[in-house]
């Protein structure tokens, strides 16, 4: 599909504000959970944040590992922690919240040490941050878990920005920051269509199901043509989703395709995992990811040196 078929503005406005919030945010915190959607590594990140995070630490989350191919997340986090920045596969709908917790000790221990030879006992301050419908209540809702008391609840506190205390030290930030989707790149705006992150609303579903359709044909012909019975995995653009349409029964009266419901379920199935768990974009070869700085640097985005042992992790996935 020609990109410039389906144009996506999905920003306007409000950028700068919006910019000016998130780093106000991210300045009172000591680390950030960034996620993203493990089935569009690159995609669903925005290399904003490295300027937006300034020094701060970061874990990426690769959320709904549940959806993504286990082969391919497993080289993401390779790449993502060869970078310097630590990475792991989780499932939000069913996070083991205490490996959460440990992951963010270890990852602030440094600082909670050096408080206490100061002294102080330290308490350490997260924040969510990630594209729209990536995950983030979900995560933050987890968290939080039932009868944790906001730190805001109590009188006087004001109510905007409010803490939720995790642990007698560790307090999460209980509003996400939203990361807009990338805006300078076609491709990952429509990907990000794909998985519900810019509204459908702003779309054409038909040339934007047809398109993750032939994306699909590319990466797993096998799941495609099982899923909606089609033998032919030389089909492209229209002759494709006419096939699908044939093949799931998907006619109107006439006998013509039923090219809206078809748009609909393709997204659908899509989306809710049905077609199995897939992967759309390979994992860059080591050190190339986009959005870090290459391995071996010994620098983060920042030009700050990154701390020994951090990317050397060996759990794959925490729980997806
Ligand atoms: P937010 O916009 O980033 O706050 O995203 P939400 O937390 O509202 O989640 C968007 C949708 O994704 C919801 O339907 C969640 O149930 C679903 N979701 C969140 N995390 C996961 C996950 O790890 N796996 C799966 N399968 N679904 C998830």
């Amino acid at each position: 599909m020609e990109n410039s078929a389906m144009p996506i503005n999905w920003y306007p406005g409000h950028m700068a504000k919006t910019k000016r919030l998130l780093s106000d945010q991210i300045r009172k915190v000591d680390l950030i959970l960034e996620l993203c959607d493990a089935r569009l590594p690159h995609s669903s990140r925005n290399p904003e944040i490295n300027r937006l995070a300034g020094g701060k630490k970061r874990i990426v989350l690769l959320n709904k590992a549940d959806l993504a191919d286990p082969a391919e997340t497993a080289k993401w986090l390779k790449v993502i922690r060869a970078s310097g920045t630590d990475a792991f596969a989780i499932n939000s709908t069913m996070l083991k919240t205490k490996e959460i917790i440990q992951l963010i000790q270890k990852s602030t221990k440094d600082a909670v040490d050096r408080a206490l030879a100061r002294g102080v006992r330290k308490t350490v301050k997260v924040m969510v941050l990630g594209v729209p419908n990536v995950g983030k209540s979900t995560l933050i809702n987890a968290l939080r878990g039932k009868g944790i008391a906001r730190t805001g609840d109590r009188p006087g506190v004001t109510k905007s920005n409010q803490w939720i205390r995790i642990s007698p030290y560790l307090e999460l930030l209980d509003t996400p920051g939203m990361l807009w989707p990338r805006l300078d790149d076609q491709q990952a705006a429509k990907r990000l269509c794909y998985i519900g992150s810019v509204k459908d609303d702003v779309t054409d579903l038909y040339l934007l199901s047809l398109s993750l359709l032939e994306e699909m044909m590319e990466t797993c012909p096998d799941r495609v043509m099982d899923r909606f019975h089609v033998n032919d995995p030389s089909l492209r653009g229209q002759e494709l989703i006419d096939a699908v349409c044939r093949g799931r029964g998907w006619l109107l009266k006439g006998g013509e395709c039923d090219y809206d419901r078809a748009s609909r379920v393709i997204l659908d199935e899509f989306r809710g995992g049905k077609l199995g768990r897939i992967t759309l974009e390979k994992a860059p070869e080591q050190g190339k990811d986009v959005n870090e700085k290459p391995a071996g640097t010994g620098q983060n985005d920042e030009g700050e040196a990154a701390a020994p042992g951090r990317g050397s992790k060996s759990t794959e996935e925490v729980n997806p």
